[in-house]
């Protein structure tokens, strides 16, 4: 988006931190560099983003007690959009905790994320897009970073899985228990990190066939790395089946 200079008028980011990419997405918006690399990081309004004093960046975030945004804010804005921007050619909004809109300040901003001014960018700030009004998310790009959440957990998992797995291959039965006593505090995490090893048991067994005794200890830790995974999927107690799994090690 942004290298095609196609910034839609509204950005949904989905995010528990999305202070860093909100302002990058500011920054990049007013950013005067005629280069590709937006934000330059080097120009006025680059430097004036960064620092925070951009006349054309707007940051509004829940108030007072109730921590909402109220409509007064939610008009204020409105009112605010409709002016030029003063430096850059756009003028950005970047909402936190957007999804702490009062019902009445969601249905002012609407009406000016339905028919927004060409300059304006309205970054909206929630945990998840689907605790904003269905008009309001209609009307924006969606920008999820779970992505990179999911694959780091995915990383520590299959690490979790390989530490498992040079423990049975050495016949380590103490450190096998150990590695299956810290997953047992997470059932989700103890069935992905079951389904991981499986599955790297698997590529191990395909890979080593017709090396005779280590193919037979693979075929057998893999039904019961297998059947392991099930009975948490049903809800088995953590203890018994790392208890039940150690004991074909
Ligand atoms: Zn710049």
């Amino acid at each position: 988006m942004i290298r095609s200079d196609r910034i839609p008028n509204t950005v949904i980011i989905e995010s528990m931190s999305p202070e860093d990419l909100a302002s990058f997405l500011a920054a990049a918006a007013v950013c005067s560099s005629d280069g590709p690399e937006k934000p330059c990081g080097l120009c006025p309004d680059c430097k004036k983003a960064k620092s925070g004093t951009h006349p054309d960046i707007t940051e509004i975030r829940p108030v007072g007690k109730a921590n909402v945004i109220t409509v007064e804010m939610a008009r204020e804005l409105r009112s605010d959009a409709y002016i030029q921007p003063n430096d850059a050619d756009r003028k950005v909004y970047i909402l936190y905790n957007a999804d702490l809109c009062t019902e009445q300040a969601a249905n002012a901003l609407l009406k000016i994320l339905e028919e927004p001014p060409v300059y304006a960018v309205f970054i909206l700030c929630c945990a998840s897009a689907g605790s904003l009004l269905p008009t309001v998310r209609s009307r924006g790009v969606i920008v999820s970073d779970f992505g990179e959440a999911k694959t780091v957990v995915a990383g520590k998992i299959q690490k979790k899985a390989d530490e498992l797995l040079g423990a049975m291959m050495a016949g380590d039965r103490y450190q096998f228990v150990k590695l299956l006593k810290q997953l047992e505090k997470d059932r989700a995490v103890y069935k992905e990190t079951l389904f991981a090893l499986s599955g790297s048991l698997a590529d191990a067994l395909r890979s080593s066939a017709g090396a005779g005794q280590s193919v037979f200890k693979l075929a057998k830790m893999l039904g019961a790395v297998r059947d392991a995974g099930d009975a948490i999927s049903r809800n088995a107690a953590g203890p018994l089946v790392s208890a039940v799994l150690s004991m074909q090690l």
